[in-house]
């Protein structure tokens, strides 16, 4: 840490999080991820793991909303064909239905 104008942000135990969700908020350091190696190693992600997950689910998604609009689609093809057999069939990892699922539940 290097003062108020360090290049971190960090006020206390509160850290500025660029992202997307935050725009600038100071956000609970215990929020943010930390690099685990290489130069910025011990250094928190400038973005929270709301924000850091909002992009990273961004990129391959294009909303939740248009997800659930379309839910039903998938819940019919599961009772049809299986979770596992749907997987396929769409080209997606189970793993990856798993995590729209886990998504979905905490919104
Ligand atoms: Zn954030």
């Amino acid at each position: 840490m290097r003062g108020r104008n360090g290049p971190y942000y960090i006020r206390g135990n509160t850290k500025r999080c660029t992202g997307p969700l935050c725009e600038g908020k100071y956000v609970d350091l215990r929020r943010f991820w930390f690099f685990k190696n290489g130069r910025r190693k011990g250094k928190p992600f400038s973005r929270c793991m709301d924000c850091e997950n909002f992009r990273k689910f961004g990129d391959t998604n294009h909303g939740w909303i248009e997800f659930s609009k379309v839910k039903f689609v998938f819940d019919e093809l599961v009772s049809r064909l299986g979770k596992m057999e749907t997987c396929r069939r769409i080209g997606v990892s189970p793993n990856y239905f798993q995590d729209v699922r886990k998504t979905e539940e905490l919104e």
